[in-house]
C-alpha cells in the first residue's frame, strides 16, 4: 500500500505517543555570517534520508522496528531571541515525554535552547569553530556563540567541542574545553575522544553535529567551511562510543545551495546512525 502524506524523514511513521525518537526541523538561518541557506536543510535532509535501505547492515537493525515520529518544522516569524524561546519550548515538550529529540537545523544557534531543556546533562559539539564568543554582531544567540551558551547552561566541565580548527582572538579560550582537529589527526580519534570523554562528569550526553566539523571534502554544503576537518569515520566513532549515553542529537549548518548532495546525505546518514546505535543499546539492555 502506498503511504500518502507530506514529506517526512525516512521510516518516521509513528505517532508522538508511540515514538522513541522525534524529528523536528528548524528552517532558521537568520544569524548566518558567511553563506546563508541552512534554512533549506530540513527538507533536503528529509529527501536525502529516503536514499537508504530500511535495514542498517552493520548494526543488524531495521528501521521498521524503530519508532520515529517526524513532528515537522518549527517556524517563528519573530526575532532571533523569540526563535530560541520557541525551540526551548518544543524541546521541553519532547524531553518531558522522555523521548529522544533529533533536531535538524538550521544553524547552530538552535542548539543551546535544546540543551537547556534537558537541564543537568553533558554536551559535546562537533565543530570546526569554537563558537565561544560572548556575543557576535550584537547577538547573544548568534551561531558564533553556541558553545558559550551551552557551557553557561550545563556548567564548565560538562561540555566540550571536538574537531576545532578556528578560534578567534575574542573567544577567551582558557575557559573552553575542546580538542582540535590537528591533534585528532595526529593521535587518532579514539585516543583523543576517549581522553575528552573521561573529563565529563555527567553520564547523559547530548551530541550536536555542526556539519562543518567534517572536512569540506566530505561536507562541502555548509555556511562557513574550514579545511583540515574530521572524516565521517571519526564522527561515526564518536556516536558509537557514546552509545546508550546519548539522550539527544542535532545536525546543523548544512547549507543546500552550496551542496553537491553529499552533505545532506551524510547528515541523514548520521541521524540514522544515532538512532540505530541508541536503539540497539536500549534493546540489548532490555534483553538482559
Ligand atoms: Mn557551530
Ligand atoms: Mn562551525
Amino acid at each position: 500500500m502506498p503511504i500518502r502524506g507530506m514529506l517526512r524523514f525516512a521510516d518516521a511513521v509513528s505517532s508522538f505517543e508511540d515514538a522513541q525518537f522525534v524529528v523536528v526541523g528548524v528552517p532558521f538561518d537568520k544569524t548566518t555570517t558567511f553563506r546563508s541557506g541552512a534554512r533549506f536543510a530540513p527538507t533536503v535532509i528529509r529527501e536525502a534520508s529516503l536514499n537508504f535501505e530500511r535495514e542498517n547492515f552493520e548494526h543488524g537493525v531495521s528501521f521498521g522496528d524503530i519508532a520515529v515520529q517526524d513532528a515537522g518544522d518549527l517556524y517563528e516569524e519573530g526575532t532571533v531571541d523569540e526563535m530560541v524561546e520557541s525551540i526551548e519550548e518544543e524541546a521541553r515538550r519532547i524531553v518531558s515525554a522522555k523521548k529522544f529529540p533529533m533536531f535538524i537545523g538550521g544553524e547552530h544557534s538552535i542548539t543551546p535552547p535544546i540543551v537547556k531543556a534537558f537541564g543537568e546533562i553533558s554536551c559535546i559539539s562537533i565543530d570546526a569553530h569554537l563558537d565561544y564568543r560572548d556575543e557576535y554582531q550584537g547577538l547573544k544567540n548568534s551561531h558564533a556563540c553556541s558553545h558559550r551558551r551551552i557551557v553557561e547552561s550545563v556548567g564548565k566541565g560538562n561540555a566540550f567541542a571536538f574537531g576545532v580548527r578556528s578560534i578567534s582572538a575574542d573567544e577567551k579560550v582558557e575557559d573552553a574545553l575542546y580538542a582540535d582537529a590537528f591533534e585528532i589527526h595526529e593521535k587518532g580519534v579514539e585516543k583523543v575522544f576517549d581522553r575528552m570523554l573521561a573529563k565529563l562528569k555527567r553520564k547523559p550526553v547530548y551530541l550536536s553535529l555542526d556539519i562543518d566539523g567534517v572536512d569540506p571534502a566530505y561536507a562541502p554544503g555548509t555556511g562557513t567551511p574550514e579545511p583540515f576537518g574530521l572524516t565521517p569515520w571519526d564522527v561515526r566513532y564518536v556516536i558509537n562510543k557514546l552509545g546508550e549515553r546519548l539522550v539527544g542529537f542535532d545536525v546543523v549548518e548544512v547549507c543546500p545551495p552550496y551542496d553537491n548532495g553529499n552533505t545532506s546525505i551524510l547528515a541523514a546518514r548520521m541521524m540514522r546512525e544515532v538512532m540505530a546505535v541508541k536503539w540497539k543499546s536500549g534493546t540489548a539492555k532490555a534483553k538482559k
